[in-house]
C-alpha cells in the first residue's frame, strides 16, 4: 500500500521548519529532495568503497566498479533498456542532449536539414540545437502548443518531413504539466528516417517510462529530480545509433589505443564516459532508483496525479487565477498567475508560510513568451507530498492575496 507517512519519513529533511513553521516542498520540477537509502549510500560508498572504478585491479576498485555498473543495470531496467552499454553516465539532461548535438548532430546534420522542436522546450533542449544549428547549417523548426498546452499534432505531422533529421522533444513539460504524445512523434520522424530524441528530464522520475515502446532513439534524464544525487543523469540512447556516434569527450577510459597522432574508442558505453565520472553519485542514482522501483512507478504516477488534480481543482476555484497546460492528463506540475500578485511576490511571501514553490521562466523563455507573460508562480509535486500541503499551499496564496489587498472592496 502507498502509505505517504512512512514515505515522508524516509526523508530527512522533510521535517525540518522554515520560518517556523513546517516546509512545505512544492519545488520538485526543480529538484528532489533525497531519501536517508540514497544519502546513506553515498556515505557507505565514500567510508568503504571509494576508488576509480575501471582502472585498478585492487580489491577498492574492483568494488568501485561493481557498484558503479550495477547502477548502470538498475537504471536500464528502470526504463526498460534491453542493453545496459546503452546507458551513458553523464552530468544529467543537460549533458545528455549537448552529448547528443554535439557527437551526432556536428557530424550528422548540414546545410538543408532540420531539427524540430517544440515550443515548449525547456532551455536545454533548445540551445545546444541553436548551437549545432548555426555550426552546420541546419535549420531549426517548431511544433506549436495550442492554447491548452498541447502539442498541435496537426502542425507536426506538417512540420516533419524529408528534410527533418532529428525531431527532439520533452516528454513531460516542467511548466504545462502536459504529457507530450512522444511516441506518435518518433512514428513521424522515423517514417521520414530521422531520429527521435526525448528529454526525460520531468518524465524519468514521474511516470513509467519505457523507451521501446516510447520508440524514441535517445532518452535523458537526471538523477537529482528523482530522488538521487546532483552531478549526475543519463543518457539512453539505442546502441546501433550510439556505435555509429563519434566520442563526444576525449580522455582517460573512453580509448582503446592511443597514438601521438591518433587514438581509436572503447566499446559503447565507455566511450562517452571520458574521465573518472561521478562514481559516488551514480552510485547513489542507483539507490534511488531501488527506492523509486520498491514504490513502484505506477503508484507514484497515480500518487502525484491525483495531487495534481486535487490542486488544479483547488486553485481553479480563486477568483481571476489563470492556470497553464491541460486540465486533464497533466503531471503534478501547476502553473498559474494571479492578477493582482506578481508571481515573484507570490513565492516570496509563501517562502514565509514555510511553503517553497518556483517563480520565474523556469528556463522556457519562449513558451512565456507564447503564453505572453514573463513569469509564471509553479507548485511542483512529488512522491511524498500530501493533500494536506495542498491545502497549505491554498491558505498561503490566500494569505498573500489578502496582504496585496485584493480583497480590500
Ligand atoms: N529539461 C526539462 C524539461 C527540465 O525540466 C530540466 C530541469 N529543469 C532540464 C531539461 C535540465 O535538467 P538538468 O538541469 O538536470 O540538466
Amino acid at each position: 500500500m502507498y502509505d505517504v507517512k512512512e514515505i515522508r519519513d524516509d526523508f530527512p529533511i522533510l521535517s525540518r521548519e522554515v520560518n517556523g513553521k513546517p516546509l512545505v516542498y512544492l519545488d520538485n520540477a526543480a529538484t528532489s529532495q533525497k531519501p536517508r537509502r540514497v544519502l546513506d549510500k553515498l556515505a557507505e560508498y565514500y567510508e568503504l568503497h571509494n576508488a576509480n572504478p575501471h582502472r585498478g585491479v585492487h580489491r577498492l576498485a574492483e568494488e568501485a566498479t561493481m557498484m558503479f555498473e550495477e547502477s548502470r543495470e538498475k537504471v536500464a531496467g528502470f526504463i526498460g533498456a534491453e542493453d545496459s552499454r546503452s546507458v551513458i553516465f553523464t552530468r544529467g539532461t543537460t549533458e545528455s542532449i549537448n552529448l547528443v548535438a554535439y557527437a551526432w548532430g556536428r557530424r550528422n546534420l548540414r546545410e538543408g536539414d532540420e531539427v524540430v522542436l517544440t515550443e515548449s522546450e525547456h532551455h536545454s533542449n533548445l540551445v545546444p540545437w541553436q548551437l549545432a544549428a548555426r555550426d552546420t547549417g541546419a535549420k531549426l523548426r517548431f511544433i506549436p502548443i495550442r492554447d491548452d498546452g498541447t502539442l498541435d499534432m496537426d502542425e507536426a505531422e506538417k512540420l516533419i518531413g524529408e528534410n527533418t533529421k532529428l525531431v527532439s522533444c520533452i516528454h513531460a513539460s516542467n511548466v504545462l504539466g502536459t504529457v507530450n504524445p512522444v511516441e506518435a512523434l518518433a512514428e513521424m520522424a522515423h517514417a521520414n528516417d530521422a531520429l527521435m530524441m526525448v528529454d526525460g528530464a520531468q518524465s524519468g522520475p514521474h511516470l513509467p517510462v519505457d523507451v521501446a515502446s516510447l520508440g524514441c532513439d535517445f532518452f535523458a534524464a537526471s538523477g537529482h529530480k528523482m530522488l538521487g544525487p546532483t552531478g549526475v543523469g543519463f543518457l539512453w540512447g539505442r546502441p546501433e545509433v550510439l556505435d555509429s556516434m563519434e566520442p563526444f569527450l576525449g580522455g582517460g577510459e573512453m580509448i582503446r589505443e592511443v597514438h601521438l597522432d591518433h587514438s581509436t574508442w572503447n566499446d559503447l558505453p565507455h566511450k562517452f564516459e571520458a574521465g573518472t565520472m561521478n562514481v559516488a553519485q551514480v552510485v547513489g542514482l542507483g539507490a534511488a532508483v531501488d527506492y523509486l522501483n520498491a514504490l513502484g512507478m505506477e503508484n507514484i504516477r497515480e500518487h502525484e496525479k491525483k495531487l495534481g488534480e486535487y490542486a488544479y481543482r483547488r486553485l481553479s476555484d480563486m477568483e481571476g487565477i489563470t492556470i497553464y497546460g491541460p486540465s486533464e492528463d497533466r503531471t503534478g506540475v501547476v502553473s498559474f498567475a494571479l492578477p493582482d500578485v506578481h508571481p515573484h511576490d507570490i513565492s516570496q511571501l509563501l517562502d514565509e508560510e514555510g511553503v517553497a514553490i518556483r517563480s520565474g521562466h523556469h528556463c522556457c523563455q519562449p513558451l512565456m513568451r507564447r503564453l505572453g507573460v514573463a513569469a509564471t508562480a509553479r507548485a511542483s509535486f512529488y512522491l511524498y507530498n500530501t493533500e494536506e500541503e495542498v491545502d497549505l499551499l491554498m491558505d498561503a496564496i490566500q494569505k498573500a492575496r489578502e496582504f496585496f489587498g485584493a480583497f480590500a472592496s
